[in-house]
């Protein structure tokens, strides 16, 4: 899909020219997985795919809601924004329209305005196209209402938080900040250290010459879903309580890898102690492979990447069967560095570290296992790390 053809297909849509284009990107986690609400940092990068939205007002006092990716139209009057039922997928817009007037208010939705999204991150695949759509819809309309943060790097964090608030408070799921941050502050050829609490970051090159990162998506029914995420979030304050008993602590990735072994024994209860291993490895694995990257020692980050599936599998097992299956896959093929699930768990996607000259075995080999063992099909994506959101003209 061109530009051009998105642009015919809101004149077709809607009858009149576009006026303004904006696109933002999904994201891919290269490590730091379930470290986020646990004050751990996290290590994604945005993609080359993601969200694109056209928009032009209109005289009605009405928002028009069309994408082509989904069959369903939807048409709002502007001073009756409120959470739509059915799932409905302008949520992910309209929320983000009504938050920034709620966060600014200097910020006024004067007139009414047909909107177009085409995306092109896998569906459900957790690439985060939601993050995408709301990070490119907080952009737009930022701007429509009249504000913008003179500092760059602060208007994008702050575009990152509409979105992520739209997620909570219209679509109802509590993720952290992660994905709209990349989104919303990613750039070419970098990935982001983030602190999900504090939101400090830093952009770090992903210098990989003659190295792929390729992603896989399983296209596994299986979801992370909110009774498990939950479970975890309360094994992880367990063993929070449990600590504090022998050592103060706020949350578990205050602790080194030698600090674990003074107060491990303090958890009593079996399922929390594997929980807290995992993170308190996971936060020490992924500063490791920030400062990995920076030396170029790629192949110590692909180990990296290996033993963070192995404590996801082992420890806090949300990996399953497809994700294992790609992973264990993966592993065997010779030019593979590292391979791991990215995003929640269950379903989704693995990313892994491909040479150049091995990038068709690896297609060959995990496919074909992955049919094998599954009787499913794999996708498999050679990933460019791309900039965040921006407008297009
Ligand atoms: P993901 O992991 O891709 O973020 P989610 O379930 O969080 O998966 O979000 C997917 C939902 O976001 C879709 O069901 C739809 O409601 C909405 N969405 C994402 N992209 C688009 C789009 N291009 N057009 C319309 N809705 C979209
Ligand atoms: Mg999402």
């Amino acid at each position: 899909m061109t530009t051009q053809e998105m642009k015919m297909a809101f004149e077709q849509a809607y009858g009149k020219q576009v006026e303004k284009m904006y696109f933002s990107p999904g994201r891919v986690n290269l490590i730091g997985e379930h470290t986020d609400y646990n004050g751990g940092c996290v290590f994604p990068c945005a993609l080359s795919f993601g969200a694109w939205l056209l928009i032009a007002k209109n005289a009605d006092r009405v928002l028009r809601f069309q994408s082509m990716n989904m069959p369903q139209k939807y048409e709002i009057p502007i001073s009756e924004i409120q959470p739509q039922p059915d799932k409905a997928w302008c949520n992910y817009a309209l929320g983000c329209i009504e938050i920034i007037a709620r966060r600014h208010p200097e910020a006024k939705l004067e007139s009414g305005y047909d909107l177009l999204y085409y995306g092109n991150v896998p569906a459900g695949a957790g690439l985060s196209s939601s993050a995408a759509m709301e990070v490119v819809t907080a952009r737009a309309f930022t701007e429509e209402m009249g504000w913008k943060d003179a500092d760059d790097k602060k208007y994008r964090t702050e575009l990152a938080l509409i979105g992520q608030a739209c997620e909570h408070e219209y679509a109802g799921v509590m993720c952290g900040i992660m994905d709209q941050f990349a989104s919303a502050q990613g750039k070419k050829d970098h990935a982001i250290y983030l602190n999900c609490d504090t939101m400090e970051f830093e952009h770090v090159p992903v210098k990989l010459e003659g190295i792929k990162v390729v992603i896989t998506n399983t296209h596994s029914p299986h979801h992370l879903d909110s009774g498990a995420y939950n479970d975890r979030v309360r094994q992880c304050k367990t063993a929070v309580e449990q600590i504090c008993k022998v050592k103060p602590i706020k949350c578990l990735a205050e602790l080194t890898p030698e600090d674990w072994k003074e107060v491990e024994g303090a958890i009593s209860d079996p399922i929390a102690k594997k929980r807290a291993r995992h993170v308190v490895g996971e936060v020490a694995r992924t500063a490791a492979a920030v400062e990995a990257l920076k030396k170029g020692e790629i192949a110590y980050f692909g180990e990296l990447m290996t033993a963070s599936h192995v404590s996801l599998r082992d420890d806090y097992e949300v990996t399953g069967k497809e994700l294992d299956t790609l992973a264990e896959a993966a592993w065997q093929v010779e030019g593979v560095l590292g391979s791991r699930m990215t995003g929640g768990g269950f379903g989704g996607c693995t990313v892994s570290l491909v040479k150049d000259e091995a990038i068709e075995d690896f297609k060959a080999f995990v496919g074909k296992e992955y049919e094998e063992k599954t009787g499913l099909k794999a996708d498999f994506y050679v990933a460019e790390i791309g900039n965040g959101v921006m407008r297009l003209e």
